[in-house]
């Protein structure tokens, strides 16, 4: 089985022990090439330096998440346009809003979302997108630029069955994480699964945040190497088999990001 994982918060303390070893044990069980996702300047620096240094192992997203948009600057964009030039770079994210809890205030969240749509529509770039408590500001601003995006993926999907039909009225892409295993918040999402195109579905740990439920063993942290238990989960929902899941969403990475195959290997 071939898997990608396109979120990794892989610079994370959390592995900073053992961050070789948590790439080699899912390349060990077929998930490679790892995304590593860019949150702030600093972090998208800091990924975009690793990968580069993986020999195609790893690649990574460059922008600033939601809840660090209190530091954007005119010069950030300068900076990520740098910084995106560089092979390694796959798309330009994280970047979106959250309401949640406001970590930044929702004016500057907005104003930094916007300044990101608009690098990856010049770049022409793809755009990895975090939502959360914030659709109706988030969807307009997708709807305003659409046709100026080449693709987008709302990663770790959590989302109602009304906002996924609009996302993918949109043509986006949807980043599916371990959630699906949560038996407590998850299972609204089953059927929602079942509508998703099937070479619009990408599959993801974003560890390492949200540990599978489901898995035998209980890990401290959430790692790559249990994306496999996931598509296992994915294919159950659509009632076939992973390895199908796999081939799909391997190929749908490898056009998302842009990856050449052949450095893939
Ligand atoms: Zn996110």
């Amino acid at each position: 089985m071939k898997l990608i994982d396109v979120g990794v918060n892989l610079l994370h303390a959390s592995f900073d022990a053992n961050r070789e070893k948590v790439i080699a044990d899912a390349e060990n069980v077929g998930v490679s090439p790892l995304i590593i996702t860019g949150s702030s300047i600093a972090d998208s620096k800091k990924a975009r330096d690793y990968a580069a240094g993986t020999a195609g192992k790893c690649y990574a997203t460059v922008g600033i998440h939601p809840h660090n948009a209190k530091t954007y600057t005119s010069s950030a964009i300068k900076i990520l346009r740098e910084m995106a030039h560089f092979p390694e770079v796959g798309a330009i994210g994280e970047c979106g809003l959250d309401y949640n809890r406001n970590f930044s205030p929702p004016a500057m969240q907005r104003e930094c979302f916007e300044g990101h749509i608009a690098l990856a529509a010049e770049l022409q770039l793809p755009l990895f997108l975090h939502e959360r408590d914030a659709f109706d500001d988030f969807y307009a601003a997708l709807v305003r630029n659409r046709t100026k995006i080449t693709r987008m993926v709302v990663h770790c999907f959590t989302g109602t069955a009304e906002q996924l039909s609009h996302y993918l009225d949109l043509g986006c892409y949807i980043g599916i994480t371990g959630w699906v295993c949560d038996e407590r918040r998850g299972t609204h999402l089953a059927p929602l699964l079942k509508t998703i195109p099937r070479d619009r579905l990408l599959l993801e740990t974003d560890a390492p945040f949200l540990v599978p439920r489901t898995l035998p063993e209980k890990p401290r942290y959430n790692e790559p190497k249990y994306l496999p238990h996931i598509a296992s989960a994915v294919a159950a929902i659509l009632k076939t088999d992973a390895e199908t899941v796999a081939v799909e969403t391997f190929r749908n990475s490898l056009t998302f990001f842009g990856i050449d195959e052949k450095r893939t290997v």
